[in-house]
């Protein structure tokens, strides 16, 4: 007769189940190396506007290295992912990553993954924050921004950016000619880290899940990172972001760009000028109108 599991190691593993159910895993036993779709996972920026801007380059789109020789979810048209040049090989955190098991889901919507999300214990996050920042914005916005966490004035209103960071991307982002209604706007965390700290890798695992599954119901054309936490997390790699900042490359099909979290360039105004170049390409695959010179309001920002 199989032996009997104990209460308590049957309550932990069916939470962890659950867990799992609520990202979206569902064929967790399914033998991974037999053809489950692997998602191309791969990572905050920051400033005003300053210096004139070249014309954006876009032939100089570069595609992440898979970190194996898997099959990929979605073959890139060419005109998203030009071959060349390339940039060097991202070098994988650790171990096979959450997100290659993570299939779509078919129908998911942001009012599903807030529900399945609930008022979430599941890491030490949970402790001290006071409200969950889930995102904001339009659930069918063709760009998504993606930043850290909550800081103390995110966790007080439960909405994403809108301390002093937050009120330089809503420049930013009215400088790119957009709303912030236009747009939706998110996190890697819901919850606000003690002291403003970096998130840590086992609140990154826990909740990072959910980013994707919002990215996936929302379905942009575009993705910016704001600044290496979300970038290194999306991108699964331990590269620094000034590796590849500014670069097009490839999440889950999508076109993915990285900069510098507002938070950053509150710190260093001057680094405004690559974020508008950076924006600026991000205006051209949009198809908004790209002008020459300094946005007038972002550029006052500092
Ligand atoms: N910084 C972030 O990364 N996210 C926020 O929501 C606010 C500040």
């Amino acid at each position: 007769m199989a032996e009997r599991i104990p209460e308590t190691l049957q309550k932990k593993l069916s939470d962890r189940l659950g867990f799992y159910e609520d990202l979206g895993i569902r064929l967790f036993y399914r033998d991974r190396g037999a053809g489950i779709a692997v998602p191309n996972s791969a990572p905050r920026l920051e400033s005003s506007v300053t210096t004139q801007f070249s014309t954006p380059d876009l032939q100089k789109e570069v595609t992440l290295p898979k970190p194996s020789a898997k099959p990929v979810l979605q073959k890139p048209s060419p005109s998203v992912m030009p071959a060349s040049p390339k940039i060097a090989p991202l070098p994988v955190v650790a171990g096979p990553s959450l997100f290659e098991s993570m299939e779509k889901i078919p129908n998911d919507s942001l009012p599903k993954i807030r529900e399945d999300l609930g008022e979430c214990t599941r890491c030490k996050l949970h402790a001290t924050r006071h409200k969950i920042v889930f995102g904001d914005g339009n659930p069918k916005a063709q760009l998504v921004f993606v930043g850290e966490g909550p800081g103390a004035d995110e966790d007080a209103q439960g909405l994403p950016f809108v301390g002093r960071a937050g009120k330089l991307l809503t420049q930013m982002i009215e400088a790119m000619g957009l709303q912030r209604k236009d747009v939706y706007i998110c996190n890697v965390v819901k919850c606000r880290p003690p002291e403003n700290r970096q998130p840590e890798e086992d609140e990154v695992t826990t909740c990072s899940p959910f980013l994707l599954r919002q990215i996936d119901a929302i379905a942009p054309k575009v993705i910016v990172c704001l600044g290496a936490t979300a970038a290194k997390t999306l991108l699964q790699t331990n590269r620094g972001i000034s590796q590849f900042r500014g670069e097009w490359l490839e999440f889950r099909g999508r076109k993915l760009l990285a900069t510098y979290h507002p938070a950053y360039l509150l710190r260093n105004p001057p680094a405004k000028s690559e974020v508008w170049k950076d924006l600026q390409k991000v205006m051209a695959v949009l198809g908004l109108e790209v002008k020459k010179g300094k946005p007038a309001e972002a550029g006052k920002s500092s």
